[in-house]
């Protein structure tokens, strides 16, 4: 692969110079604990200073293969070329007039890019906000406003944020929910085609999950009650589960017959992620409303709801917005950003991406009895981890491999309802020595752990 670190000329390899973390990190760990709240966790307390391309390089010198992105956001890489020139340059304008003040164009480019972007070719709109959370809550009141209907209906594994509505949208107790109630009302969560646990395997599994999925929102709650279904094309915090094929175009097919708005939630999957555009193209879905987060706008804080215009425009004027939605900067931002993806065309990259690992990961698969599956498309791929001979989750030997792999330099993120997921996120700029020297890490950790 050639060279396409965003970054100022970051050296682009793995150096590992002191323990991880090291000594300047472990000292500005202490000052976070001590003034940072608890509840605000470190995946690895290694303190950037200065990021690119595949590698992230720490305050003691050391340099770290990156499979994380941030969680799915600098897909771009890190202070790419085009995004910091344009959020440079716009900064040197202006920060901020309040879009519902006085609005600006990149706001408006962004919700255009968004239109063409997004599958369909029917008239659409945008809304833009600060964060993934902010995005899934206005689809929800846009999808209320316009059905005039109250009900949500959401998945097992489903992952959807942390505000008040997002937390009763999300599946997953600990850590997210716990303490935290009481959670909105009128929210109903219903079975999701997870093949590798469907307990009568994967040959059915897309058909029955999709029969009781409905049957449950028939007759528990009532198809005429329910304004959204929302549902990750891929599901991502539940551990990178791709509904079997013939799920989502059932439950898409079902929302359509019902008058029910359907709200593809892409901002794990979404821009490039999976090698598409966005995932829910995999099975020609067109939804109705996507929320997009994430990678939009290469780490800058920027989140969106794009559809239909006829649904987009059903809530009445003032009632969308914020103060910060849609931040100039961060709408410059994402303009590099997916200047960059169509230039370097990185769903092409995330393709590469997959060649190159999922064959790998399926031969540790076959020697190593701890990894139950191998699992995901483009650049968003995971291992499942077990208890060798049986599908009971191991998040012991997840937790064990994650730490294995920081201590040699390699930067790993877990995830999944049973914590027994490692989830991979390169960059989609990393250069392939470095993707192949992340899973030679990963592979030896595999052969301590067996
Ligand atoms: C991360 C994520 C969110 C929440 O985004 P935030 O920016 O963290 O609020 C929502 N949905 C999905 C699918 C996500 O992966």
């Amino acid at each position: 692969m050639p060279e396409l670190s965003g970054g100022p000329a970051l050296p682009q390899e793995r150096r590992v110079v002191t323990a991880i973390p090291g000594p300047k990190s472990q000292e500005l760990h202490a000052r976070k604990q001590a003034a940072v709240a608890d509840g605000v966790g470190t995946v690895l307390p290694v303190y950037a200073k200065r990021a690119g391309g595949g590698i992230l390089q720490d305050v003691d010198g050391n340099s770290l293969i990156d499979f994380g992105s941030g969680i799915a956001v600098t897909t771009v890489g890190n202070s790419a070329e085009a995004v910091v020139r344009r959020a440079a340059a716009q900064l040197a304008d202006f920060t901020h007039t309040c879009f519902m003040v006085t609005p600006y164009e990149g706001y408006v480019e962004v919700a255009e890019e968004l239109a063409r972007l997004t599958p369909g070719d029917h008239a659409k709109k945008t809304a833009l906000f600060n964060s993934g959370a902010e995005a899934v809550e206005n689809a929800v009141k846009i999808a209320r406003a316009h059905t005039k209907r109250q009900a949500v209906v959401v998945f097992d594994h489903g992952y959807h944020g942390r505000t008040n509505l997002t937390m009763a949208l999300t599946s997953k107790n600990m850590p997210y929910k716990h303490s935290f109630g009481p959670f909105a009302p009128e929210v109903y969560r219903v079975p999701v085609a997870y093949p590798y646990r469907w307990l009568t395997g994967p040959e059915n599994c897309a058909e029955e999950a999709a029969a009781q999925a409905i049957d449950q929102i028939s007759k528990q709650v009532g198809a005429g009650n329910v304004a959204a279904i929302v549902i990750e094309p891929v599901l991502g915090e539940g551990g990178f589960i791709e509904p079997a094929k013939g799920f989502l175009p059932r439950i898409a097919e079902f929302a359509k017959a019902n008058g029910i708005v359907f709200v593809a939630d892409e901002i794990q999957s979404g821009f490039c992620r999976t090698g598409q555009w966005f995932a829910c193209e995999d099975e020609g879905i067109v939804p109705d409303l996507i929320t997009t987060a994430k990678g939009i706008a290469g780490g800058m804080p920027l989140a969106a709801v794009t559809g239909r215009a006829e649904i987009m425009d059903a809530a009445h004027v003032g009632g969308l917005g914020g103060t910060y939605g849609g931040n100039p900067v961060a709408c410059a931002a994402a303009l590099g950003a997916i200047e960059t993806m169509r230039e370097l065309d990185l769903n092409a990259r995330a393709r590469r991406i997959e060649e190159v690992m999922k064959p790998r990961l399926q031969k540790m698969a076959e020697q190593y009895g701890v990894i139950g599956e191998v699992r995901g498309r483009g650049a968003m791929i995971a291992i499942e981890l077990v208890k060798p001979g049986t599908k009971d989750p191991n998040p012991e030997v997840t937790g064990a491999l994650a730490k294995a792999c920081h201590e040699e330099g390699l930067l790993v993120l877990t995830t999944g309802t049973y914590g027994n997921v490692m989830r991979f996120l390169p960059p989609l700029v990393i250069g392939e020595d470095l993707l192949n020297e992340g899973l030679d890490i990963l592979e030896g950790a595999l052969a301590q752990q067996a």
